[in-house]
């Protein structure tokens, strides 16, 4: 989209669904919860230019993730319970002012995936004539097979090789649920970009090469190595033991690569 500012939306505002649908609930668990509006989110970017590669978008940070990453700098968002910072009425009515000034709309976290609403609220969002970004570190491959087919482009956090993963997350079959989720956007032929954000530990030159020919064999092209942010961490005590810079492997096997310090 030009980054030229067009004229304002003259859309009459959006009056709120009254609609309630059921909280979300990881895939294969019935709520226990009775009901919640549409979506639970901790929070909004109105306008980002590093969150969807070429896109001028808005973020919608959702809550809920059932990972507890040391390095994770969104502790605000990972309790599913948590109070919502505004209602999905509002966020939506925010979208529909924005139609004709934003190219996109990405949905993160917290875990996107973690909701079963999620199909729903993007398929209102690509109504209102949005592409779709979708942030997700995959935890719940059969809700990603879900909303691929309403998503334009997936940004899939890859954590490390399957088995190293409960370092990483603490959470036993992670690394098994997170592979099958690349293989199922691969399959999709969705625009993807793989990011890791290296655990301390699992962050050598030779461990990083290894997860690379995996993912390269896999079929990923495009991918993205990230420094942990040092600051607002879930663990503070990670911090003693993050390097200062990353240290890349020589041989990178993608032909899309892009090194982020923090
Ligand atoms: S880093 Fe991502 S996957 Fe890990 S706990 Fe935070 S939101 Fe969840």
């Amino acid at each position: 989209m030009s980054l030229a500012v067009q004229a304002a939306d003259t859309t009459p505002a959006f009056a709120p669904s009254p609609v309630l649908r059921p909280l979300v609930e990881p895939e294969g668990m019935a709520s226990h919860l009775a009901v919640a509006p549409l979506l639970r989110l901790g929070g909004l970017t109105p306008m980002t230019t590093s969150d969807y590669p070429g896109e001028l978008a808005a973020a919608l940070f959702c809550q809920g993730c059932p990972w507890r990453c040391p390095y994770c700098h969104n502790a605000h968002l990972l309790n599913a319970t948590d109070e919502p910072a505004l209602d999905w009425s509002e966020a939506r009515e925010f979208l529909v002012r924005r139609r004709g000034l934003l190219d996109a709309v990405v949905f993160s976290g917290g875990e996107p995936t973690a909701q079963s609403t999620l199909p729903t609220a993007i398929a209102e969002v690509r109504e209102l004539g949005f592409k779709i970004g979708l942030h997700t570190g995959g935890p719940y491959p059969q809700r990603l097979a879900q909303v691929l087919p309403l998503v334009d482009w997936v940004g899939l956090d890859i954590k490390a090789l399957p088995a190293d993963y409960p370092l990483v997350t603490g959470v036993p079959g992670s690394g098994e649920k997170a592979w099958e989720s690349l293989a199922l956007a691969l399959a999709s032929g969705v625009a993807l970009e793989v990011r890791t954000t290296p655990m301390p530990g699992l962050d050598s030159p030779a461990y990083l090469e290894r997860l690379m020919e995996a993912l390269s064999a896999a079929g990923v092209s495009r991918y993205a190595l990230q420094q942990c942010l040092s600051h607002s961490l879930l663990d503070a005590k990670l911090q003693a033991r993050l390097p200062a810079h990353l240290a890349v492997p020589e041989a990178v096997p993608f032909p899309r690569f892009e090194l982020r310090s923090a």
